[in-house]
């Protein structure tokens, strides 16, 4: 159920570039709904309930650059998040109506418009999960200029999980070393191939996320790989594809591959 909602959300981020809406209306409106408004980190946070009610989610929301920065060698954002928190699903379906009209019902999403990335989020017990995740997405179109999609929805899969569970406690984890075992490798060039979200589902998502994996806690050279790549991207450097730079840094990519998540246990 959770992969299929997580399928289910993540194609709002393409949908809404086509949507009509206006960000400074949005962000700027309704200022007497909000119960409560802080700043953590990069992120404005407006909220319909007070914020100290989850305060595990705000940890977590302030210490997601600083752990974007660590593991993938990004600068800072340098601009400002808006994230909207909402009490319930109807509250929140109803500012999303008023402001972006067109866009489907998703539980959580990001958007840019104007230069102004937002997040929205219900109160729900995925809350957490929600707000990482497309916060993770905010910070990466901060910083880049352009993100593959497979790259952009991995790096989320990764980072939606609380910090202390994102190298051992992914539920992705289990069924990626059971097949690194039978000696199934995801094809990282056919998640590159991938133009829209509509090729992605549930298996995109497990697979673009063991490639994340792999490149955060496998060899130094597939790290390697992946902050060169990033840094190209920052630069606006044609960047290549990740794939063919992995395999000239490491010619055994696939055995490499599966060795690290045969090997992966606390
Ligand atoms: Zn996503």
């Amino acid at each position: 159920m959770l992969r299929l909602r997580r399928h289910l959300r993540a194609p709002v981020v393409r949908c809404l570039l086509g949507a009509v809406a206006c960000a400074s209306s949005a962000v700027g409106s309704g200022q007497d709904r909000w119960a409560d408004v802080r700043v953590v980190g990069p992120f404005l946070c407006r909220s319909e309930f007070r914020l100290d009610q989850v305060p595990g989610v705000l940890a977590d929301l302030g210490r997601l650059e600083m752990d974007l920065a660590g593991a993938l060698g990004l600068k800072p954002a340098g601009q400002t998040i808006h994230v909207f928190f909402f009490r319930g699903q109807k509250s929140y379906r109803s500012y999303l109506k008023q402001f972006f009209p067109g866009v489907p019902y998703r539980r959580a999403l990001f958007l840019k418009r104007n230069g102004v990335g937002m997040v929205f989020a219900y109160r729900s017990t995925q809350l957490g999960v929600d707000v990482r995740h497309e916060c993770t997405h905010a910070l990466l179109h901060a910083t880049l200029p352009v993100v593959p999609l497979w790259l952009d929805e991995g790096l989320a899969e990764y980072f939606e999980a609380p910090p202390l569970e994102r190298a051992f406690g992914s539920p992705h984890l289990a069924s990626v070393r059971w097949m690194a075992r039978l000696g199934i490798i995801p094809k990282l060039e056919k998640l590159e191939a991938i133009g829209n979200l509509d090729g992605m589902g549930p298996s995109e998502y497990r697979n673009a996320w063991a490639w994340v994996h792999f490149m955060l806690h496998g060899p130094a050279e597939a790290r390697q790989s992946l902050w060169e790549f990033l840094a190209d991207l920052e630069a606006s450097t044609p960047p290549g594809y990740l794939s063919a730079r992995l395999r000239w840094r490491l010619p055994d990519l696939k055995r490499q591959f599966a060795n690290h998540f045969k090997r992966w246990k606390r």
